[in-house]
């Protein structure tokens, strides 16, 4: 029997009628033959994490008006306690729930008092929604007659310090988990996104981390497959928030996976796909809303498609750094010091373009990190710009990436002229281009606010050739007009 780990994700647990709808999905025998799911991995309710960090922040700044919002957040809890036990046996979650609102209480109390919350702090913060909302699901499950457990993964993950955005330690997680499975035959309702380090103090694996548990479990069980169950069809063309044509991609490979997650996809978490892939695990991303259809199969080898691309991502929001001189030119180590001095500032950075001619050096930033980026070129080509050989750092922001992913455009010629014929004929100005030396990535950067129309084009150019999209604009509704809006109804 094949076993399987399911996650999942916020967007799956909104409402009680959602919950009732995944514990429907995970506990249909025909699907899953009893004992072929070892755990279900739950994310916290949809928005609570967000809230959990506006919470935090609030009573940071000394600010107590929090309180009222931790009272709906205790509300939203308790409403779906009642909506998914019966009254017969909701009182001691109902009592379990408010315990772990009450100690969520002490420690913003705390935070108020302080007057800061560190990264520390935040993510213990943030692990209460997890912890409430496997509790929510892990009850509803007991209340069915579904035997399970509930269990805190945070004794199991073991990260470093790095609270916010925590490294895993592979090696004495994988035995923790092991260890407890082997003693823990029951269906696991598992806490996603937490975790603890060495000292016991709680971390988190990154926003979108239940993703990672899920694989990170998958692996330490050496299960055949793991299920990321979200709102939508599986990882689609394009994000459906801004291109409505776009639609599922039947199979993706993970190095596809890893560059449209890394440009924008946020339906799964990039560093997710690492255990499971090192495992040869399959990942397959289903829809909660919709669990008949196939979904996308991440998969570690390339697999016929009848496009020449696999997918369309973006980022809604770049700043491009861009330094030149005639002092850049044959000399070697401008660009090791370039981006020594922002990696040294912990600047990350999203993209990077270099002219043959090494006049200039352009790169994509995040925009929140302009001011410390000038400061820090400035101080590592001061001299240089002193005597005129470098000019000042260029800073241009309101831009955003839009990257075109697939592992067939290595082989087929003429892609890129696609992108760029499309885009000029859409009137968008391309302020950059870079092309990942494995072909599997073409990103051009273009105006913020011309986002969705160039994914948009792209999307029409690779995947909806028969049609295109038109945009018209009328100005006043006279009898010709409003005839013209007439006959477009009549024959839409
Ligand atoms: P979950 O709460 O299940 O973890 P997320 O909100 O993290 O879900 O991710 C799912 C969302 O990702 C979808 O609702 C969709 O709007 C968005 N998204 C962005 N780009 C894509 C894409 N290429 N394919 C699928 N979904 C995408
Ligand atoms: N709840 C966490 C977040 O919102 C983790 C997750 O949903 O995957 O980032
Ligand atoms: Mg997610």
């Amino acid at each position: 029997m094949a076993t399987k780990i399911l996650k999942f994700g916020g967007s799956s647990v909104g409402t009680p009628e959602s919950i009732s709808k995944v514990i429907e999905i995970f506990s249909h025998r025909d699907r899953y033959p009893d004992g072929c799911v070892k755990a279900v991995v739950v994310s916290a309710f949809q928005g609570v994490t967000d809230t959990l960090i506006s919470l935090a922040t609030c009573a940071a700044s000394g600010d107590d008006s929090y309180r009222a919002r931790l009272e709906s957040l205790e509300t939203r809890h308790l409403e779906g306690v009642t909506a998914l036990i019966p009254a017969v046996n909701r009182s001691s979650t109902l009592a379990s729930t408010k315990v772990l609102v009450n100690e969520l209480s002490d420690v913003l109390q705390g935070v108020l008092l302080i007057g800061e919350c560190t990264p520390r702090t935040m993510d213990l913060v943030m692990s209460f929604g997890e912890r409430l909302s496997a509790l929510v699901v892990s009850e509803s499950c007991l209340a069915r007659g579904i035997s399970c457990e509930l269990l805190d993964t945070r004794p199991l993950i073991r990260t470093n310090e790095s609270f916010g955005s925590a490294l895993l330690k592979k090696e004495e997680t994988y035995q923790s988990i092991s260890n407890y499975f082997q003693t823990h035959p029951l269906l696991q309702i598992a806490t996603g996104f937490i975790a603890s380090t060495h000292s016991g103090a709680t971390s988190t694996l990154g926003r979108g981390g239940s993703d990672y548990t899920a694989s990170i479990l998958g692996a330490a069980l050496a299960v055949d497959e793991v299920e990321i169950w979200t709102d939508v069809d599986g990882m689609l063309t394009c994000d459906p928030r801004k291109v409505p044509k776009a639609f599922p991609i039947p199979s993706v490979t993970v190095e596809e996976a890893m560059e449209l997650c890394h440009f924008g996809a946020k339906v799964i978490y990039p560093p997710t796909m690492q255990p499971a892939v090192d495992a040869g695990i399959p990942l397959i991303i289903k829809n909660t809303f919709n669990p008949s259809a196939p979904g996308t199969r991440i998969v570690s080898e390339a697999v016929e498609h009848e496009f020449d691309i696999t997918g369309i991502s973006s980022i809604s929001d770049v700043a491009l750094l861009r330094i030149q001189g005639s002092g850049m030119v044959g000399v070697a180590g401008v660009a090791m010091r370039f981006f020594k001095a922002l990696a040294a500032n912990r600047i990350s950075v999203i993209l990077i373009t270099q002219a043959s001619s090494e006049h200039t050096i352009c790169c994509a930033i995040d925009p929140r990190s302009t001011a410390s980026a000038q400061a820090c070129v400035q101080d590592e080509f001061g001299l240089e710009m002193a005597a005129g050989l470098i000019a000042p750092l260029v800073v241009e922001g309101n831009l955003a990436i839009v990257s075109v992913v697939g592992e067939r455009m290595r082989q087929t010629p003429g892609i890129s002229g696609r992108i760029f014929t499309a885009l000029g004929a859409n009137g968008i100005n391309v302020a950059a281009i870079a092309q990942g030396s494995s072909e599997l990535n073409i990103s051009a950067v273009v105006p913020k606010n011309d986002e969705a129309k160039a994914l948009n084009a792209l999307h029409d150019e690779f995947f909806i050739s028969s049609s295109k999209t038109l945009n018209v604009w009328i100005a006043g509704t006279g009898l010709i007009g409003s005839t013209l809006l007439r006959q477009i109804q009549e024959q839409g």
